[in-house]
């Protein structure tokens, strides 16, 4: 059976377009039976936070305890700081040596950052120009094969499998081959109606809001601005609330609201009000269980899933020692 693994940038919030976009689809996975690694890129939000590693500290235990409320098991399956498993940057060197620069100057995240003029000046380094390089090793160090991530990482993907690909080829080797796996809302639009949700951008609601400041950043949200008043029908498809609602409400839902706002039959206020209440029914049970784990569990639970991974680490390095003779 394939193996699943993913990782997230403690670097943040951990917001409700990392639970759309990926987390869904890794509670479903485990759920599923399949085999799953899941492991806190603190490497990767190194490159970006070297001035700010209190964010990434802070970030850590957010990020745990919004997983296992979300549904995660970390006594199914391993969850673990990157930083823990030494072999993942010993691969990543291996990589290195096989990825030609223009291969890692074709990443998106690379190519935003030139092209972004108010871009951080902290991103500016060769740890983030590469940094595709070591998704790759994170990947093949657990012999993954699906990865669950959101659409701006399906390049960074395909360049993994790239790698993983020139690597089987050098050394008659048998790692799998990486595929993104995405789940329906791969890109959940921010707050302000922004492209992307994004810690870095503010555009947020976390994973453990409550009730009124979660109503409150809805009611904040960008409607139709082409529509004159409540008697004049206003389009959905020019709209973040209704963005919101298909990824939150129940589908029969998301068809009524689409209806009555074309037919002029819902305020924008109304409106707001359906998609609060549909967030709230999805996002206070997971709020509660946040608020019940303890930062000492999350050591807890890294300590141990950094244990149980370094089996699967262990043995692929071996492996990857023998192949290269190196
Ligand atoms: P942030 O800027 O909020 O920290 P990020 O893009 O840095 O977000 P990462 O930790 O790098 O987040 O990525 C974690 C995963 O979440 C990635 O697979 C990414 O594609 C996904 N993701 C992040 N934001 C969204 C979003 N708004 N919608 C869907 N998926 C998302
Ligand atoms: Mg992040």
């Amino acid at each position: 059976m394939d193996t699943i693994l993913t990782g997230m940038r403690p670097t943040g919030a951990l917001h409700v377009g990392h639970y759309v976009g990926v987390i869904r689809n890794m509670v479903a996975l485990q759920k599923s039976g399949a085999e799953c690694y899941f492991f806190l890129a603190d490497w990767h939000a190194y490159n970006a936070l070297i001035d700010n590693v209190d964010v990434i500290t802070k970030s850590r235990y957010e990020y745990v305890k919004g997983w296992i409320a979300a549904g995660l098991d970390p006594k199914i399956s391993p969850i673990y700081r990157q930083s823990d498993i030494p072999e993942v940057l010993m691969l990543n060197q291996i990589f290195q040596c096989l990825t030609p620069p223009g291969w890692a100057d074709r990443s998106p995240s690379w190519k935003d950052f030139i092209n972004n003029p108010n871009a951080s000046r902290l991103l500016d380094n060769v740890g983030f120009f590469a940094y595709p390089i070591l998704q790759a090793a994170d990947i093949a160090i657990v012999k993954g094969k699906r990865v669950p991530v959101g659409a701006d990482q399906v390049a960074h993907i395909e360049l993994a499998r790239e790698i993983v690909r020139k690597f089987n080829r050098q050394y008659k080797a048998n790692l799998p081959e990486p595929e993104a796996l995405l789940t329906t809302f791969p890109k959940l639009p921010g707050t302000d109606g922004g492209t992307k949700m994004s810690s870095s951008i503010g555009n947020v609601i976390s994973l453990n809001e409550t009730e009124k400041s979660l109503q409150k950043k809805v009611n904040k949200m960008k409607t139709d601005d082409q529509r004159g008043g409540v008697e004049q029908p206003g389009n959905p498809d020019n709209c973040t609330v209704y963005d919101f609602h298909k990824a939150f409400s129940p589908s029969n839902e998301v068809s009524l609201i689409n209806e009555s706002c074309r037919a002029a039959g819902l305020s924008c206020g109304e409106c707001k009000m359906k998609l609060g209440g549909n967030m709230k029914d999805i996002l206070m049970p997971i709020a509660e269980r946040f608020n019940q784990i303890s930062d000492s569990d999350v050591n807890d639970i890294l300590s141990d899933g950094a244990r149980k991974a370094k089996v699967r680490t262990h043995a692929t390095w071996e492996e990857i020692k023998s192949l290269t003779k190196f």
